[in-house]
């Protein structure tokens, strides 16, 4: 249950914005939070009145219950300033439903749409100056929700709290990434929590990813749990190959993350006329298509980086190089994903939201 009469945000602004002492050239990821942040609490059934404040330390019982069963979700997100000056989102609404299904899966309370596109739209607002125009620039939001409960008792919490902060982030080239494909080990199961963006499917990949990076690739692809024989994601990112001119990925399920930049690209794909297969993707099919030549690309999809070009990969031993493309549909994407984000460009699909 929700209480709608207190969607009114109580607002108390910083007193000295400390945008003056960062510098926007040397952004590293997710270090720097903006002013502001948004925090609203669920208790006895009902989310109560949200509020704005200064980004801040926050103080919770060691009894928690987010710190003993992970139960936590998140989103990731980003705005964008036109040269105008105007700020727009990307498809928020497919954030808000997907907070809600992680929500639901962790059994945890949905939040409501009007609370989140008015805090996010309220924050954003306040906070303007840290999201820089140029394609590219961007400010990287992370809603998130934990179970804020003091009770150690392994069942799910009756309070909790969502919050939103924003860190500015720098146009993100990441170069191209070498990867090793799961033998062994797998991020999620049949059944289980793939699908949701629960904070202990990141933890749980970073033993495995540490060790692919030992062997000097940075990022695992990883495999269906079961067999280990179909490439399913990245680490956090949805993996597209390039078969000759087809792209193909693989199909949502209950492994998998619902990713937006994904279905954003199937859609623009077929705009272009690029003809999109949507099925399990076999690791001997990638393979055999690498050896006769007609592997043209693999490339990772998701917000933070839009998307990962792959050079290489590793497969029980085996390591395969892809030549470089010129004409890359890795190319083509970002440009047009980030010319819709940016208001250069078009937006026949209606997908920018104007804050
Ligand atoms: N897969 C996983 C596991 C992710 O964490 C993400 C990032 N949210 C994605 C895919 C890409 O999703 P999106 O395009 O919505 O960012």
């Amino acid at each position: 249950m929700t209480n709608p009469s207190n969607s009114e945000i109580d607002i108390v602004k910083s007193s000295k914005s400390k945008i003056k002492d960062v510098d926007f050239n040397n952004l590293v990821f997710g270090r720097i939070f903006t002013d502001h942040m948004f925090v609203c609490d669920f208790i006895d059934g009902v989310w109560q009145q949200p509020k704005i404040m200064p980004y801040q330390a926050m103080s919770f019982e060691p009894s928690a219950r987010v710190f003993h069963y992970g139960q936590a979700v998140f989103e990731g997100m980003k705005a964008y300033k036109d040269e105008n000056g105007k700020i727009w989102l990307f498809r928020p609404d497919e954030n808000h439903k997907r907070i809600n299904k992680s929500a639901a899966r962790l059994a945890m309370p949905e939040f409501p749409r009007d609370y989140f596109l008015n805090g996010l739209e309220t924050l954003l607002k306040m906070d303007k100056e840290w999201i820089k125009s140029g394609i590219g620039n961007s400010l990287y939001i992370r809603p998130f929700v934990i179970a804020t409960e003091p009770a150690i008792s392994a069942s799910p919490a009756n309070s909790y709290r969502f919050i939103i902060i924003c860190s500015p982030a720098k146009a993100y080239y990441s170069g191209k990434v070498r990867v090793l494909f799961a033998e062994k080990y797998s991020r999620s199961a049949n059944g289980g929590v793939g699908f949701a963006k629960a904070a202990g499917n990141y933890a749980a990949q970073f033993y495995p990813t540490a060790l692919a990076q030992e062997k000097g690739y940075q990022q695992i692809i990883w495999t269906d749990a079961s067999s280990h024989e179909f490439l399913e994601e990245a680490g956090t990112m949805n993996i597209f190959f390039r078969i000759n001119d087809s792209l193909v990925t693989a199909p949502i399920s209950d492994r998998i993350l619902d990713g937006i930049t994904r279905k954003s690209i199937i859609q623009l794909a077929e705009d272009n006329g690029i003809t999109v297969e949507v099925k399990r993707v076999p690791v001997t099919e990638i393979k055999e298509a690498a050896r006769n030549g007609s592997l043209k690309e693999i490339f990772g999809a998701g917000t933070a980086a839009v998307i990962s070009p792959i050079s290489a990969f590793e497969h029980a031993e085996e390591v395969f190089e892809i030549p470089d493309n010129e004409d890359s549909y890795a190319s083509l994407f970002k440009k047009q994903l980030l010319e819709i984000q940016h208001n250069v460009s078009q937006d026949k699909h209606h997908w920018r939201h104007e804050v």
